[in-house]
């Protein structure tokens, strides 16, 4: 096994077969585009546990995904893929810099799911693209365009539903895509707390309601056992465990 790359918050590895790579999740935490960093003990192997779990329930509904297996606690296969340089972010709720950006009050529920593509390119702080400066760039094409957003919005109406179903409302998330060596389109990275704003349906208070990394973002304390919850909520309802 070779070290291919290393993130922010997982490494990948390459295997015997050039078709798979392994990845391992760290408890490494970062926000701000890097600027603040910290550890969430056990976050790698939380985080693990959650995106292999969603990625195979979302396998059983017809999302080709990059998952294969899972063969430690903060390890995953997965078939090797050529990332797609854009972060499809789709939003429920108001939250973050769409609020910050639009002045939209956090928590209004948006009338439609807002699908929206960012550059992934953190020296730029991976900016929020027109769908135009998308393909002046070149980084897809018009019919790619309109399969990530297709795909991306049946996800979201996938894990909405299934975290509803955890008693968990999901505000929003973002997604990654690679290409395998057949050009499929595969839904890639994670599905987390990392990734995705989860808030708690069974309190009302906005400090606690927070189950994600925004946890960690705004210093609010407890981080591990919000990421804990998600956990044991999301395994319990597929049944592993
Ligand atoms: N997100 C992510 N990685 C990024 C940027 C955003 O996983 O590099 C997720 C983030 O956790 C949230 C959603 O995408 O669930 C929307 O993030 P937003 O644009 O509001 O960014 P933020 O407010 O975190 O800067």
């Amino acid at each position: 096994m070779k070290k291919l790359y290393e993130g922010k918050a997982k490494i990948i590895y390459t295997t015997s077969d050039p078709e798979i790579l392994l990845t391992q999740f760290k408890d490494d935490v970062t926000a701000f585009n890097s600027s603040k960093r910290g550890i969430i003990p056990g976050k790698g192997e939380i985080n693990c546990q959650i995106s292999s779990a969603l990625f195979k329930w979302l396998e059983s509904k017809n999302i080709a995904t990059h998952f294969i297996d899972q063969p430690a606690h903060r390890e995953m296969r997965v078939r090797a893929v050529k990332i797609v340089p854009i972060e499809v972010v789709v939003r429920n709720i108001a939250a973050g810099s769409l609020c910050r950006q639009t002045g939209l009050i956090e928590g209004k529920i948006l009338s439609f799911p807002l699908v929206e593509f960012y550059l992934k390119n953190d020296e730029l702080g991976d900016p929020l693209l027109t769908r135009d400066r998308l393909l002046l760039l070149e980084l897809a094409s018009q019919k790619q365009l309109e399969q990530l957003q297709s795909i991306a919005l049946k996800i979201n109406q996938y894990l909405t539903e299934f975290f509803a179903s955890c008693q968990i409302t999901l505000v929003d998330f973002k997604l990654e895509f690679g290409l395998d060596s057949q050009g499929n389109l595969l839904l890639a990275d994670e599905i987390s707390p990392d990734t995705c704003r989860l808030w708690d349906q069974q309190t009302k208070n906005l400090r606690d309601r927070v189950l994600d990394k925004d946890r960690f973002r705004h210093d609010l304390g407890k981080v591990e056992a919000a990421y804990q919850q998600v956990q044991q909520r999301v395994l319990e309802k597929l049944g592993i465990r």
